[in-house]
């Protein structure tokens, strides 16, 4: 059982409301760096210091905040409405229990059973406003709940296919988040390694914004969860990824094109190792690259992400191979990162 994902994603952490999950980091990591902060926003940033060889700074970047729901209003019957924090699959949600607000208050999201619909109600899909979550409507839950309060996916990790396959919630990107652990607590890199776990990407790249502005980068790695849609389909068309293929190299998202000398050096790096890599197919999405390339005076950056099915609802399953691979390729990519490979000419 891979202990470091099933505690992260385990933990709570919706955008905006990190502080569990934060805390959860900060003990994971406070033995193997050298300094740690929490910046106005809530990142958690550390820093391990190098050998010496290179005089740069290097930021490695995973957000740590989850998609969820926020509480709305609370009718007389006790019922909540409420809004996604972050863009989720309305589909996905009925039947889902959650844990509401601080206390973590069990609850189920409901809407009207399929018995009470016409037939004409039942061919739409039914939006997140006509949804309840229900907590037992008159108990006293209820009264401990409030508008404004977070409600995140109950999910157990649990590992499949011999443990090489696992599911859970928040994958996206508490893959991320683990992979950034493992490689604190490695060797030291021959230049300063500032991690960055941040905050409410999930609502536009804004923890990163901060992060990056702070961490005066020469270069960076965002380490992602990305969504791999390699399901049957109709058409002979190729996977943007899929699972069990290896880590994913990004090249162009809706957000950025990823800095062509590190796409280059991470696949090198990939061929060299023998460490299995896809190229994500160029197209929409979007990840923390996109604040932090033109933070500041800008950074190079490039994104390794792990392929993960069913992104953005309560249930995602990735490959821990792919996994694995994400953590040596980011590690073995950083270890051979030279200023030569960096430098404009
Ligand atoms: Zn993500």
């Amino acid at each position: 059982m891979n202990e470091l994902l099933k505690q992260l994603t385990e933990a709570v952490g919706v955008s905006g409301a990190e502080k569990e999950v934060r805390l959860l980091i900060r003990d994971l990591i406070a033995d193997h760096v050298d300094e740690w902060s929490v910046d106005s926003m809530g990142n958690l940033l550390a820093t391990r210091r190098g050998t010496g060889q290179y005089d740069m700074r290097i930021l490695v970047d995973a957000h740590m905040d989850e998609v969820g729901l926020l509480i709305t209003d609370i009718d007389s019957g006790g019922m909540l409405s409420f809004v996604g924090a972050g863009g989720f699959d309305d589909r996905a949600l009925l039947g889902k229990v959650v844990q509401v607000g601080p206390d973590k208050i069990t609850g189920v999201i409901g809407a009207r059973a399929v018995h009470l619909l016409s037939n004409n109600e039942y061919s739409r899909t039914v939006r997140t406003d006509a949804m309840r979550i229900d907590v037992g409507a008159k108990s006293e839950a209820a009264a401990k709940v409030k508008i404004g309060d977070y409600a995140a996916f109950v999910t157990e990790y649990e590992e499949l296919d011999g443990g090489r396959t696992a599911i859970g919630k928040a994958f996206d990107n508490r893959a991320g988040c683990a992979a950034l652990v493992e490689l604190l607590r490695g060797e030291r890199y021959p230049f300063d390694l500032i991690a960055s776990f941040t905050v409410q990407e999930e609502v536009g790249l804004r923890g990163a914004e901060v992060a990056a502005y702070n961490a005066k980068a020469d270069a960076a790695l965002v380490l992602e969860c990305t969504p791999a849609y390699d399901l049957p389909n109709e058409k002979d068309a190729s996977p943007n990824v899929a699972l069990g293929k290896g880590a994913s190299v990004y090249v162009m998202d809706s957000r950025t094109i990823q800095d062509p000398r590190l796409v280059a050096h991470l696949m090198a790096t990939g061929d060299a190792r023998g460490i299995r890599y896809q190229v994500r197919q160029p197209g929409g999405g979007g990840t923390n690259t996109g604040a932090i390339q033109r933070a500041g005076a800008g950074i190079p950056v490039a994104t390794l992400a792990v392929p993960g099915r069913y992104a953005h609802t309560p249930t995602m399953m990735i490959s821990l191979d792919d996994y694995e691979s994400v953590v040596r390729l980011a590690d073995a990519a950083l270890r051979s990162l030279t200023p030569e490979i960096i430098r404009r000419r």
